[in-house]
């Protein structure tokens, strides 16, 4: 392990060990020990708390267009045994045997493990193994949090969603639940440790700060698209000022890649 993953490491276990007493001014502090960690940390690709990430179910049914994970199976990794098949939802029983110690683990980056695809014992079976390791945070991301609901979590998950947009009406790139769905799912979860991904940001309608507000995200990280699919953004001032009105109000928001829309310069578009 690197000296830098290992400073990371250390960082979160110590956040994690104040969040064993989580009394609310316990809660304050670990936000700030999060603070501190992901302020010098370069973010463009993955979540910069991330230490690790785990992959105990991968693939995926979802089909968003902007898909990395499912491009990766498909080409550099299709003669592995994961993807052999595709991009299809499986549970790799080997990756239960893995031990953590501290840290930050992000939980099937190359799936969405609450798809409505994957079995209720599988997601089980993965919960039980994350609580045995008090003194590491799994970080859990869906698009379809409402699934969050129907399952115990240990004190030690954090939950996370991806919510590109609050429009409804322009989210034709994926066969996810609607935005609007995932961001009631969010606001009814009661949970203190909840994370929001606004990633690839697309278009979103003047309330979309206010229902963001509403959910209460420990942190939120937000960034354009990077594998240029041309997807509906918005203009790079109104990002902006989301950021800033979400700073304001609060809430730790950490940029990914923050650019000027792609149509910008032309202006040709409508969405
Ligand atoms: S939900 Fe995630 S893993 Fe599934 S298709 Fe969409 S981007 Fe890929």
């Amino acid at each position: 392990m690197c000296s830098e993953v290992r400073a990371k490491v250390e960082a979160v276990t110590d956040a994690v060990s104040v969040l064993e007493d989580s009394k609310p001014e316990k809660f304050s502090r670990l936000k700030s020990l999060l603070k501190q960690l992901l302020e010098h940390e370069d973010s463009t690709k993955m979540f910069s708390m991330v230490t690790e990430t785990w992959n105990p179910v991968t693939g995926c049914e979802h089909s968003c267009t902007y898909c990395w994970a499912r491009r990766l199976a498909e080409t550099r990794l299709r003669n592995s045994k994961r993807y052999s098949n595709g991009f299809i939802p499986r549970l790799n029983r080997e990756e239960l045997n893995k031990k953590f110690r501290g840290g930050v683990v992000f939980v099937s980056d190359m799936g969405d493990l609450f798809g409505e695809f994957v079995p209720d014992e599988w997601i089980e079976t993965v919960l039980k193994h994350a609580g045995k390791f008090s003194s590491t945070l799994f970080l859990f991301l869906t698009k379809n949090p409402s699934r969050y609901l129907d399952f115990n979590f240990p004190e030690n998950a954090i939950l996370g969603a991806t919510i590109e947009t609050d429009r409804n009406e322009i989210y034709k790139i994926s066969k996810a639940p609607k935005p609007g769905e995932r961001i009631k799912a969010m606001f009814e979860l009661d949970w203190d440790m909840k994370f929001l991904s606004i990633e690839p940001i697309l278009d979103f309608s003047p309330k979309f700060w206010r229902k963001i507000e509403k959910i209460n995200p420990l942190m939120i990280y937000i960034g354009y698209d990077n594998y240029n699919c041309r997807l509906p953004e918005p203009a790079l001032d109104k990002t902006l000022s989301l950021i800033k009105k979400l700073r304001d109000s609060g809430f730790l928001v950490f940029e990914k890649t923050i650019r000027r829309a792609w149509y910008e310069d032309s202006q040709l578009h409508e969405f």
